[in-house]
C-alpha cells in the first residue's frame, strides 16, 4: 500500500533542464509529500483527479528546502495579484493560476524549483519537509538565495548547479545545535518606555506668534527679512515646513526659514551666553580655550527640558570649572546655587553677572560658540530647488566622488555652497530630480542640507551646504591624538541627532559611514549623502557582492536579502561609532569583503576600540543586534550617548 500522503498541492515546477538543450518551461502539476518522498504528477483539471507520474524525489538525499528570492519581473503567472484583482469571482479563479511564492528542493542533481499559489501554503511546505529531513545526514549550512539561470547562480554567479551554498541558512534547521549555542547573545540596551510626549496638536487659533532667532537676508522675492529678537506671525497653519509665510510688525508678508524662528516667548536662543546644542565636553573645551575667569555658557542640560550654567574660574593659576543646573521651583521660578529666585531665565542670568551668590565667579564673559552664526536654510528662499548656474562661481576642487568631482563655490558672490558635478552616466538622474524636491524638505542642524539643483543643463550639479573641515574619515585620520573621548562621542551624538530625524521623517540613509559625514568650521559633524546610492549607476556599489558595496557597514539581513530600514542604518550608526573610536581605522581591517560577509552571520563582531570605554562600547553593541528588531531606535541611542557625555 502506498504510504499516506503528508500534504498535496498544485504547483506550478519549473523543469529542471537536465540536458543542455531541453527548454526551461513552468508546469503544473500536484505534489505529494510523504514521509519518505516528494511525488509530481499530471493533473487532469477537468475531471480533478491525479494523472501520470512524472517523476519524484527522495528525502533521504533533500539537503536544503528554503524560499527562493522573487524572479525581477516575472510573467503575470507568476506575479502577485494585485489587491484590486480580487473584486469578483470570476477573477478569483484566476487568481489561483498565479503561483508566485517560489522555493526549493535541493539535492544531489541541484535545486528543484517548486512555485506555490499561496505564502501560506509555500511556508507549510517548506516546514513539513524541513520536519520530515531532519536527521539526514548531509544537511547544507549554506545556500543560494537566488535561482540558478542562464547557465549561473544570480546570487553569486557560479555555474554549476551543485556549486556550494553562497549563504548561510537563516534558519535553525539547516545549523548544527554546537555552532548556533557559539554565538554571542547580545543583549541590547533597555529601550527607553515609549512615553515621550507627542507634540500637542497645535490648536487653530488664527495667526501664532514667534521670534526671530537669527537676521535673515531675503534670498528671493518671495521672502520676507529677519530681525533678531523681532516677532512675527505666522500665516500658516504647519510650522512643521521648512519655510512659513509670516508678516512683520510692519504687515510686510512673505516667506522665512522655520528654523530661524521660534514660539517660545522669552526664547534664550537670542542671548549670546546660550548655546542649545552644546554638551557638557564641549563647554568645557570652550570654556578653558578661552581661559577667562568668569567665563559661562548656558546650555541645555541632557534632562530634558532642563538648562545647565557651566562657569570657569581661575583658583591659583589653574582653571576650574563647575557646572550648575538651573533648579526651577513649583511655582515656576528659577534660581541657581542659592535661593534668589526670577521668573525669567534671563533675568536669573543678569542678578548673577553682577552677584556670585553661591558661584565659584560671577558670570562675568558669555562665551559662544561660532555655531552662533545662522543656520543654513532649506534652499536658496522659498520654493527655489532649481538654481541658476549663472549664480555659481566655481573656487576650488573639493574632491571626487561616486558622482564625479566636488567644488567649492559661492551663490550669489556670498553664500558659500558646495557643488558636485554628476558625471554622466553615473546616476540616474530624471529618478533623483523627482526626489530632490522631497530631499530638499529635510532640514536638520546635523544634516548637510541640499539646496537645491542645475538641471538644465549637462552635467548636472547638486548644490548643497558648504563643510570647511571636509570627510569626517579623513578629519579623524588627522587628528589623531589630539582629540578627548568626550569629542569623539560628540561627533557620534550629532550623527546620532541627524538619524533620529531622518528616522522620525522615516527616510533611509542606506549608505551611513564616516566617509558620508562633514565637519563643519567648529567641529560639528553633519550627515551627507542620505538617500543617494538609490540613484548611483554602478553594479559594484549597488550588488551586495561587488567591489563598493558597503559590506563593512551592512548587517546580516542586508547581506542576505537586502532588506534595509532604519535598523540597518543603526546597524550602520554602530560601526561608524567604531570609526570614531578608532580615529578612522577601517572596520574588519584584515578581513576581505567576502570574508567579512561570513564571519557577521557567523555572529562575529567588531572589538573595543582602546579609547572607547565600557559603556561607549555597549552602545555600539546595541547596534550590532542580530536581529533588526532587538536593535534600540536612533532616539533611544541618542538618548544612551547624552547620558554618557553628560557625565565625562
Ligand atoms: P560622493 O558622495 O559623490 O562619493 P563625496 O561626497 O564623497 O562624493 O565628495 C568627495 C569629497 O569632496 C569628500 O570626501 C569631501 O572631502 C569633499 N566634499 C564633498 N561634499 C562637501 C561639502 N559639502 N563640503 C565640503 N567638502 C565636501
Ligand atoms: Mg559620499
Amino acid at each position: 500500500m502506498a504510504a499516506p500522503s503528508i500534504l498535496e498541492s498544485i504547483f506550478l515546477k519549473r523543469s529542471q533542464q537536465k540536458r543542455k538543450t531541453s527548454p526551461l518551461n513552468f508546469k503544473k502539476r500536484l505534489f505529494v509529500l510523504t514521509d519518505t518522498r516528494i511525488t509530481y504528477y499530471e493533473y487532469d483539471f477537468d475531471k480533478g483527479r491525479r494523472g501520470s507520474k512524472k517523476g519524484s524525489v527522495d528525502l533521504e538525499k533533500v539537503m536544503c528546502v528554503e524560499s527562493v528570492e522573487p524572479e525581477e519581473n516575472p510573467p503575470l503567472e507568476r506575479q502577485i495579484p494585485n489587491k484590486d484583482e480580487f473584486t469578483d469571482t470570476t477573477e478569483q479563479i484566476a487568481i489561483i493560476e498565479r503561483f508566485p511564492y517560489p522555493f526549493q528542493i535541493v539535492y544531489d542533481d541541484g535545486p528543484l524549483y517548486v512555485f506555490a499559489p499561496t505564502e501560506d501554503l509555500r511556508k507549510r511546505w517548506i516546514h513539513q519537509i524541513k520536519h520530515v529531513i531532519r536527521f539526514n545526514s548531509d544537511l547544507a549550512q549554506k545556500y543560494h538565495p537566488c535561482f540558478h539561470q542562464d547557465g549561473q547562480y544570480l546570487c553569486c554567479a557560479q555555474t554549476a548547479k551543485n556549486a556550494m551554498g553562497c549563504h548561510l541558512l537563516q534558519s535553525a534547521n539547516g545549523i548544527p545545535k554546537s555552532e548556533r549555542s557559539q554565538r554571542r547573545s547580545r543583549k541590547p540596551l533597555p529601550l527607553l518606555p515609549e512615553t515621550s510626549k507627542p507634540l500637542p496638536p497645535t490648536p487653530s487659533t488664527g495667526p501664532r506668534k514667534v521670534v526671530a532667532m537669527y537676521d535673515f537676508t531675503p534670498m528671493n522675492a518671495q521672502d520676507l527679512p529677519l530681525y533678531k529678537g523681532e516677532e512675527y506671525l505666522l500665516l500658516d497653519e504647519d510650522s512643521g515646513q521648512p519655510w512659513l509665510r509670516a508678516r512683520d510688525k510692519n504687515g510686510k508678508e512673505g516667506y522665512i526659514p522655520g528654523n530661524y524662528v521660534t514660539e517660545a516667548q522669552d526664547p534664550l536662543e537670542i542671548y549670546e551666553w546660550y548655546s542649545k546644542n552644546m554638551t557638557r565636553s564641549q563647554a568645557e573645551q570652550l570654556l578653558r580655550a578661552e581661559d577667562k575667569e568668569g567665563g559661562f555658557i548656558v546650555r541645555d542640560s541632557s534632562k530634558p527640558g532642563k538648562y545647565t550654567v557651566s562657569v570657569y574660574a581661575k583658583s591659583s593659576g589653574e582653571g576650574i570649572i563647575r557646572h550648575y543646573v538651573v533648579c526651577e521651583t513649583p511655582n515656576n521660578q528659577y534660581y541657581l546655587a542659592e535661593k534668589h529666585l526670577y521668573s525669567s531665565i534671563p533675568e536669573l542670568i543678569t542678578y548673577h553677572q553682577h552677584n556670585a551668590a553661591g558661584l565659584i565667579s560671577r558670570l562675568k564673559y558669555p562665551v559662544c560658540s561660532m555655531r552662533k552664526c545662522a543656520p543654513s536654510t532649506a534652499g536658496l528662499g522659498y520654493g527655489s530647488w532649481e538654481i541658476d548656474p549663472k549664480d555659481l562661481t566655481f573656487l576650488k576642487d573639493l574632491g571626487d566622488g561616486q558622482f564625479g568631482l566636488v567644488k567649492y563655490g559661492k551663490w550669489r558672490g556670498q553664500h558659500e555652497v558646495a557643488i558636485k558635478m554628476i558625471k554622466e552616466g553615473s546616476m540616474s538622474e530624471d529618478e533623483f530630480i523627482d526626489e530632490a524636491k522631497c530631499m530638499m524638505k529635510l532640514s536638520h542642524q546635523n544634516l548637510v542640507q541640499l539646496y537645491g539643483v542645475c538641471t538644465k543643463q549637462r552635467p548636472i550639479f547638486i548644490i548643497t551646504e558648504y563643510l570647511s573641515k571636509g570627510c569626517l574619515l579623513a578629519y579623524l585620520k588627522d587628528q589623531r591624538g589630539r582629540v578627548s573621548q568626550g569629542d569623539l562621542l560628540s561627533m557620534c551624538s550629532d550623527v546620532c541627532a541627524a538619524m533620529t530625524y531622518l528616522e522620525s521623517k522615516q527616510y533611509l540613509h542606506r549608505d551611513l559611514a564616516a566617509r558620508n559625514c562633514l565637519v563643519d568650521s567648529d567641529g560639528t559633524v553633519k550627515v551627507s549623502d542620505f538617500g543617494l546610492s538609490r540613484y548611483v549607476l554602478d553594479d559594484e556599489y549597488t550588488s551586495s557582492l561587488g567591489s563598493k558595496f558597503p559590506v563593512r557597514w551592512s548587517p546580516p539581513e542586508v547581506l542576505l536579502y537586502c532588506r534595509f530600514s532604519s535598523k540597518s542604518d543603526v546597524w550602520a550608526f554602530g560601526v561608524l561609532m567604531w570609526e570614531v573610536f578608532s580615529l578612522g581605522k577601517m572596520p574588519y581591517e584584515r578581513f576581505s569583503n567576502n570574508e567579512i560577509a561570513d564571519q557577521i552571520i557567523r555572529g562575529v563582531r567588531l572589538y573595543r576600540p582602546q579609547l572607547a570605554s565600557d559603556r561607549v562600547y555597549n552602545i555600539m553593541n546595541s547596534c550590532w543586534a542580530e536581529k533588526a528588531d532587538d536593535r534600540p531606535a536612533f532616539r533611544n541611542l541618542h538618548c544612551n550617548i547624552l547620558d554618557v557625555l553628560e557625565e565625562m
